[in-house]
């Protein structure tokens, strides 16, 4: 496969916010061309206009972007084949539709969409489905039915007319998927779809056909959903003279419970996006980036979501999945998406993140609760709540108690800890903590350990009472780490306030 050049594209339409589906499709379309040194296009097919959604092209290729995937053609970069949004190449489009007029394999049709309508509902009658095909075109107005001087007529006066491709009677055509093998069609099962309109839009079948022979894609890599238009692809191929790419059609991305594709009411029912990004426009949806999800993970997430690397390794870099990537281990059936994975993917990348680049991302937050720690100290905070992470904004009810020191204590807590014993106890505490010259996790902790095995007093209930008047609660990191990070005057002062509390109307 290394001596042709693998050029792939990835073709959406700007219809809306990019499904993870599609930025699947993206990914899986860059890690083969980066596998083989190939080039990775993205071509935006705009041409049913009535479908356009202002932003959606901008969208796809920020999603794109925050992905790491990188495009080597396209609308912004350009390229040999420039330009890569269709609607500017409608006078391309026009010419191959005159030529598969020219060559009988395709024709002119007048059918209004009023009648087409008339007879849909006819057939839906008598319980049948009406196809535009070889079984019913010779009862319609079109080329083949009308008489050359009728059909300039008609298109000499501007009337509306589509073209149709015309599909032979009753061949078999066979092609191969390389995810699903053979195929075989049989040509009368399949209609006379439209290629072009009068409004000098092609459809996407043509519009497709012709921008990858000429991009010279060799290899097709789309979602299973196109997998029914396969057989006029190829055909439009054949028609042409063209040899056709190779084609694999991924699986479907499934919903959590394994029935049905992943939709954005799945996400909004379970709470995960069904994007990559948040989209701002009409019917608003959150997405991965918001939701704090690391690019990396993402983009982990998604390459196992339907291709497998044959071994147990689960955490892939890009460099990884592209010299891992193969399209032979790409499964025919859907792959159940599993929010709990997404996050499990997260978590693990937060703990191999770098605690200095964490502070940095945790910083913000820290700010904007109005603190404004040193970098260093964040750096050692992060290190120790990390674990206890999924998302950067999880930090935050980690680190708190931090930040502010507690007001109140959990009472039930407090009942299970506090006895008449404590108040002593803690002022022996403090005497000691303050005296201690050394003040950090180890010393503290062997000298703490040293006087309470000498006082007699029971470790756990001095430990537990020790944590409950720094953190308020029976949480956090270990203590001697909080009591450091805390410093020797705050550490001082919470023990202070915290006997001052509890003692408050017992010993006036
Ligand atoms: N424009 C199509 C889409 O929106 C492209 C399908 C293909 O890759 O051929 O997905």
């Amino acid at each position: 496969m290394t001596d042709t050049k693998i050029r792939v594209r990835f073709a959406p339409s700007p219809t809306g916010p990019l499904h993870i589906g599609g930025v699947r499709t993206a990914l899986y379309n860059y890690l083969f061309a980066k596998h083989y040194n190939g080039i990775f296009i993205l071509r935006i097919e705009d041409t049913d206009q009535a479908r356009y959604v202002e932003g959606a092209e901008e969208y796809i290729m920020e999603a794109l972007e925050w992905a790491g995937i990188k495009i080597d053609e396209g609308i912004k970069e350009g390229g040999p084949h420039a330009p890569y949004r269709q609607s500017e190449r409608k006078e391309i489009y026009h010419q191959y539709a005159e030529k598969l007029l020219n060559t009988g394999d395709a024709y002119y049709a007048f059918d209004t969409p009023d009648e087409l309508e008339k007879l849909r509902l006819e057939y839906e009658s008598q319980g049948e489905t009406f196809n535009y095909g070889c079984n019913t075109r010779l009862r319609m107005y079109n080329s083949l039915t009308l008489s050359s001087e009728e059909v300039n007529r008609r298109l000499a006066s501007g009337d509306h007319y589509v073209v149709r491709y015309r599909m032979p009677e009753n061949e078999d055509i066979s092609f191969i998927d390389i995810i699903r093998g053979d195929i075989v069609v049989n040509t009368s099962t399949l209609d006379d779809k439209v290629l072009y309109k009068s409004d000098g839009m092609p459809t996407y079948h043509l519009a497709n056909i012709v921008d990858d022979h000429l991009m010279e894609i060799s290899h097709v890599i789309r979602g299973e959903e196109w997998l029914p238009s396969l057989p006029l692809h190829v055909m439009l191929y054949r028609s042409f003279g063209w040899t056709a790419p190779l084609f694999a059609h991924l699986p479907l991305l499934l919903k959590p419970t394994g029935k049905g594709k992943l939709s954005k009411r799945d996400g909004d029912k379970m709470g995960f996006p069904v994007f990559p990004l948040y989209w701002p426009y009409g019917e608003t949806a959150t997405g991965y980036r918001e939701e704090g999800y690391f690019h990396e993970a993402f983009v982990n997430m998604l390459a196992l979501l339907g291709w497998n690397p044959g071994t147990e390794q689960e955490i892939f870099s890009m460099d990884e999945l592209i010299t891992a990537f193969s399209i032979d281990r790409v499964g025919k059936s859907g792959s159940r998406f599993d929010p709990e994975k997404a996050r499990w993917f997260n978590h693990q990348y937060m703990q191999r993140k770098s605690n200095e680049e964490l502070a940095e991302l945790f910083m913000p937050v820290v700010t904007k609760k109005g603190f404004s720690p040193s970098h260093d100290s964040l750096v050692k905070l992060v290190s120790m709540v990390k674990e206890r992470a999924t998302f950067i904004t999880d930090m935050w009810k980690e680190v708190d108690f931090f930040f502010i020191a507690p007001d109140t204590y959990d009472e039930k807590e407090l009942k299970k800890r506090w006895d008449d014993s404590s108040a002593d106890m803690i002022r022996s505490l403090r005497e000691l903590v303050a005296s201690l010259e050394v003040f950090t996790p180890e010393e503290m902790e062997k000298t703490v350990r040293e006087w309470v095995s000498a006082s007699g007093f029971n470790t756990g209930s001095i430990f537990n009472i020790f944590r409950f008047l720094l953190v308020g609660a029976c949480r956090g990191p270990r203590l001697f780490d909080i009591a450091e990070w805390l410093g020797r005057e705050e550490t001082l002062r919470r023990l202070d306030t915290g006997l001052r509390k509890l003692t408050a109307g017992n010993e006036a």
